[in-house]
Protein backbone atom coordinates (compact mmCIF):
# COMPACT_ATOMS: atom_id res chain seq x y z
CA UNK A 1 0.00 0.00 0.00
CA UNK A 2 1.24 3.55 -0.39
CA UNK A 3 0.13 6.03 1.61
CA UNK A 4 0.39 9.83 1.77
CA UNK A 5 0.02 12.15 4.75
CA UNK A 6 0.45 16.04 4.60
CA UNK A 7 3.19 17.36 6.44
CA UNK A 8 3.76 21.09 7.39
CA UNK A 9 6.90 22.61 5.63
CA UNK A 10 9.49 24.60 6.52
CA UNK A 11 11.47 26.42 3.50
CA UNK A 12 15.69 25.42 4.02
CA UNK A 13 16.22 28.64 1.49
CA UNK A 14 14.29 31.38 3.86
CA UNK A 15 12.55 29.77 6.72
CA UNK A 16 9.30 30.05 5.74
CA UNK A 17 6.85 27.57 7.31
CA UNK A 18 3.51 26.72 7.64
CA UNK A 19 2.59 25.84 4.10
CA UNK A 20 1.57 21.70 3.33
CA UNK A 21 3.26 18.88 1.12
CA UNK A 22 2.32 15.79 0.97
CA UNK A 23 4.74 12.72 1.65
CA UNK A 24 4.99 9.01 0.91
CA UNK A 25 4.78 6.40 3.44
CA UNK A 26 5.29 3.42 0.83
CA UNK A 27 5.62 2.97 -2.62
CA UNK A 28 4.80 -0.09 -4.65
CA UNK A 29 5.11 1.44 -8.43
CA UNK A 30 3.90 -1.65 -10.35
CA UNK A 31 0.48 0.18 -9.06
CA UNK A 32 1.65 3.81 -9.46
CA UNK A 33 3.68 4.10 -13.03
CA UNK A 34 2.74 8.17 -12.68
CA UNK A 35 5.28 8.34 -9.06
CA UNK A 36 7.84 6.16 -11.61
CA UNK A 37 7.58 9.36 -14.18
CA UNK A 38 8.21 11.86 -11.18
CA UNK A 39 11.42 10.03 -9.78
CA UNK A 40 12.94 9.93 -13.40
CA UNK A 41 12.10 13.33 -14.09
CA UNK A 42 13.79 14.51 -10.51
CA UNK A 43 10.79 16.39 -9.58
CA UNK A 44 9.39 13.71 -6.62
CA UNK A 45 8.41 14.85 -3.41
CA UNK A 46 10.16 18.24 -4.92
CA UNK A 47 8.37 21.58 -4.31
CA UNK A 48 9.08 25.25 -4.22
CA UNK A 49 8.90 27.15 -1.68
CA UNK A 50 5.60 29.48 -1.66
CA UNK A 51 7.69 32.75 -0.33
CA UNK A 52 11.11 32.39 -1.88
CA UNK A 53 10.65 29.63 -4.98
CA UNK A 54 13.57 28.16 -3.99
CA UNK A 55 12.73 24.03 -4.74
CA UNK A 56 13.22 21.43 -1.96
CA UNK A 57 13.01 17.94 -1.89
CA UNK A 58 11.42 16.29 1.03
CA UNK A 59 13.04 13.18 1.78
CA UNK A 60 10.92 10.32 3.66
CA UNK A 61 12.44 6.69 3.98
CA UNK A 62 10.07 4.77 1.16
CA UNK A 63 10.95 0.95 0.09
CA UNK A 64 10.32 1.24 -4.00
CA UNK A 65 9.16 -2.19 -5.46
CA UNK A 66 8.86 -2.95 -8.93
CA UNK A 67 7.27 -6.99 -9.23
CA UNK A 68 7.08 -6.83 -12.91
CA UNK A 69 10.85 -5.87 -13.22
CA UNK A 70 12.24 -7.27 -10.11
CA UNK A 71 13.31 -4.39 -8.16
CA UNK A 72 13.26 -3.65 -4.82
CA UNK A 73 15.06 -0.92 -3.24
CA UNK A 74 15.43 0.60 0.00
CA UNK A 75 15.76 4.13 0.19
CA UNK A 76 16.70 6.12 3.15
CA UNK A 77 17.88 9.62 3.32
CA UNK A 78 20.92 11.33 5.27
CA UNK A 79 19.84 11.33 8.93
CA UNK A 80 19.70 7.68 8.92
CA UNK A 81 23.43 7.15 8.37
CA UNK A 82 24.30 4.13 9.66
CA UNK A 83 24.62 1.00 7.11
CA UNK A 84 24.86 -1.39 9.12
CA UNK A 85 22.10 -0.84 10.83
CA UNK A 86 19.52 0.06 7.59
CA UNK A 87 21.08 -3.37 5.82
CA UNK A 88 20.23 -5.41 9.09
CA UNK A 89 16.16 -3.63 9.09
CA UNK A 90 15.71 -4.08 5.15
CA UNK A 91 17.04 -7.51 5.32
CA UNK A 92 14.69 -8.42 7.95
CA UNK A 93 11.80 -7.00 6.40
CA UNK A 94 13.06 -8.72 3.15
CA UNK A 95 12.92 -12.07 4.48
CA UNK A 96 9.85 -11.77 6.55
CA UNK A 97 8.26 -10.95 3.35
CA UNK A 98 9.74 -12.85 0.75
CA UNK A 99 12.52 -15.70 1.24
CA UNK A 100 10.18 -17.01 4.59
CA UNK A 101 6.78 -16.44 2.35
CA UNK A 102 4.87 -19.35 -0.19
CA UNK A 103 7.16 -20.47 -3.05
CA UNK A 104 6.08 -17.92 -4.96
CA UNK A 105 7.06 -15.00 -2.83
CA UNK A 106 10.33 -17.13 -2.70
CA UNK A 107 11.13 -17.86 -6.24
CA UNK A 108 10.31 -13.62 -6.44
CA UNK A 109 13.08 -13.34 -3.61
CA UNK A 110 15.66 -15.29 -5.76
CA UNK A 111 14.99 -12.89 -8.88
CA UNK A 112 14.63 -9.37 -7.25
CA UNK A 113 17.39 -7.17 -7.33
CA UNK A 114 17.76 -5.39 -3.69
CA UNK A 115 19.55 -2.55 -3.15
CA UNK A 116 19.18 -0.17 -0.14
CA UNK A 117 20.14 3.81 -1.41
CA UNK A 118 20.24 7.39 0.46
CA UNK A 119 18.21 9.70 -1.45
CA UNK A 120 15.47 9.80 -4.15
CA UNK A 121 18.56 11.02 -7.02
CA UNK A 122 20.28 8.14 -5.85
CA UNK A 123 17.29 5.97 -6.38
CA UNK A 124 16.63 7.65 -9.53
CA UNK A 125 19.57 6.77 -10.82
CA UNK A 126 19.22 2.86 -10.79
CA UNK A 127 16.27 3.63 -12.80
CA UNK A 128 17.58 4.95 -15.25
CA UNK A 129 20.32 2.57 -15.29
CA UNK A 130 18.08 -0.65 -15.22
CA UNK A 131 15.92 0.86 -17.56
CA UNK A 132 18.97 1.46 -20.61
CA UNK A 133 19.89 -2.19 -19.41
CA UNK A 134 22.87 -1.21 -17.58
CA UNK A 135 24.50 -2.88 -14.24
CA UNK A 136 24.68 -0.65 -11.69
CA UNK A 137 28.04 -2.05 -10.53
CA UNK A 138 29.43 -1.73 -13.92
CA UNK A 139 28.16 2.30 -13.38
CA UNK A 140 29.85 2.73 -9.87
CA UNK A 141 32.74 1.43 -11.92
CA UNK A 142 32.85 3.84 -14.59
CA UNK A 143 32.10 6.96 -12.07
CA UNK A 144 35.40 5.45 -10.54
CA UNK A 145 37.38 6.13 -13.69
CA UNK A 146 35.88 9.11 -13.86
CA UNK A 147 37.05 10.36 -11.26
CA UNK A 148 40.32 9.03 -10.95
CA UNK A 149 40.76 10.70 -14.43
CA UNK A 150 39.73 14.29 -12.71
CA UNK A 151 42.34 13.34 -9.64
CA UNK A 152 39.20 13.52 -7.63
CA UNK A 153 38.47 10.76 -4.70
CA UNK A 154 34.86 9.39 -4.16
CA UNK A 155 34.72 10.56 -1.05
CA UNK A 156 34.59 14.90 -1.47
CA UNK A 157 32.28 14.11 -4.70
CA UNK A 158 29.29 12.62 -5.77
CA UNK A 159 28.42 11.72 -9.34
CA UNK A 160 24.48 10.36 -10.32
CA UNK A 161 23.56 10.25 -13.55
CA UNK A 162 22.07 12.87 -14.99
CA UNK A 163 20.77 11.60 -18.26
CA UNK A 164 21.68 9.08 -21.19
CA UNK A 165 22.48 10.32 -24.13
CA UNK A 166 22.04 9.13 -27.54
CA UNK A 167 24.70 6.87 -28.50
CA UNK A 168 24.75 5.37 -24.62
CA UNK A 169 26.71 8.33 -23.22
CA UNK A 170 26.11 8.81 -19.62
CA UNK A 171 26.00 12.24 -18.22
CA UNK A 172 26.87 12.74 -14.60
CA UNK A 173 26.10 15.80 -12.25
CA UNK A 174 28.92 16.37 -9.70
CA UNK A 175 27.60 17.34 -6.67
CA UNK A 176 29.04 18.17 -3.02
CA UNK A 177 27.96 15.50 -0.40
CA UNK A 178 25.02 15.55 1.65
CA UNK A 179 25.75 16.53 5.34
CA UNK A 180 24.38 14.55 7.62
CA UNK A 181 21.54 16.89 9.85
CA UNK A 182 22.17 17.27 13.38
CA UNK A 183 18.52 15.92 14.26
CA UNK A 184 15.89 15.47 12.37
CA UNK A 185 12.86 13.48 14.14
CA UNK A 186 11.90 10.22 12.99
CA UNK A 187 8.61 11.06 11.75
CA UNK A 188 9.74 14.20 9.92
CA UNK A 189 10.92 14.11 6.37
CA UNK A 190 14.87 15.43 5.45
CA UNK A 191 14.68 18.39 3.30
CA UNK A 192 17.19 19.38 1.11
CA UNK A 193 17.56 22.52 -0.55
CA UNK A 194 18.60 21.76 -4.33
CA UNK A 195 21.06 23.62 -5.32
CA UNK A 196 22.29 23.10 -8.90
CA UNK A 197 25.18 20.62 -10.06
CA UNK A 198 28.57 21.89 -9.79
CA UNK A 199 30.01 20.57 -12.71
CA UNK A 200 28.90 17.40 -15.10
CA UNK A 201 31.37 14.94 -16.33
CA UNK A 202 30.81 12.45 -19.47
CA UNK A 203 31.46 8.96 -19.56
CA UNK A 204 31.83 7.70 -23.30
CA UNK A 205 29.46 4.39 -24.37
CA UNK A 206 33.03 2.81 -25.28
CA UNK A 207 34.30 3.12 -22.01
CA UNK A 208 30.92 2.13 -20.33
CA UNK A 209 30.83 -0.90 -22.55
CA UNK A 210 33.99 -2.11 -21.36
CA UNK A 211 32.90 -2.53 -18.03
CA UNK A 212 29.61 -3.63 -18.96
CA UNK A 213 31.42 -7.15 -21.21
CA UNK A 214 33.42 -6.94 -17.88
CA UNK A 215 31.51 -6.74 -14.84
CA UNK A 216 33.55 -8.69 -12.63
CA UNK A 217 35.92 -6.06 -13.45
CA UNK A 218 34.00 -3.25 -11.29
CA UNK A 219 34.26 -5.92 -7.92
CA UNK A 220 37.70 -6.38 -8.54
CA UNK A 221 38.98 -2.40 -8.97
CA UNK A 222 36.08 -1.38 -6.15
CA UNK A 223 35.80 -3.82 -4.06
CA UNK A 224 32.74 -2.35 -1.74
CA UNK A 225 30.65 -2.83 -4.96
CA UNK A 226 30.41 -6.28 -4.49
CA UNK A 227 27.40 -6.28 -1.61
CA UNK A 228 24.10 -7.73 -1.94
CA UNK A 229 22.72 -4.90 -0.84
CA UNK A 230 24.50 -1.46 -1.36
CA UNK A 231 26.52 -0.81 -4.70
CA UNK A 232 27.44 3.02 -4.35
CA UNK A 233 30.65 4.14 -4.73
CA UNK A 234 30.97 6.88 -3.04
CA UNK A 235 29.86 5.73 0.43
CA UNK A 236 31.65 2.77 -0.12
CA UNK A 237 34.99 3.27 1.54
CA UNK A 238 32.97 4.41 4.59
CA UNK A 239 31.22 1.30 4.76
CA UNK A 240 34.03 -0.65 4.48
CA UNK A 241 36.51 0.97 6.90
CA UNK A 242 33.58 2.12 9.50
ZN1 LIG B 1 11.58 30.04 0.86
Amino acid sequence: MSTFKVHTATCPACGHTGWKVEIAQGLHITRLPEIKQQLLAGTFQTHRCPKCEAPAVFEAPVVYTDFDRGEYVAVENARTGNWQAAITRHQTVFRDCFELGPPIAQEMAARFKRRIVYGYRALREKLLVWDAGLDDRAVEAVKGDLLADEGEAPREVVLRVSRILDGGHLLFSLHDPVPRPAEVPADQPFVLALPPARDFLTATADRVAARMRDVASATRDYPWLQDDWFVDLHDGPSYLYQ
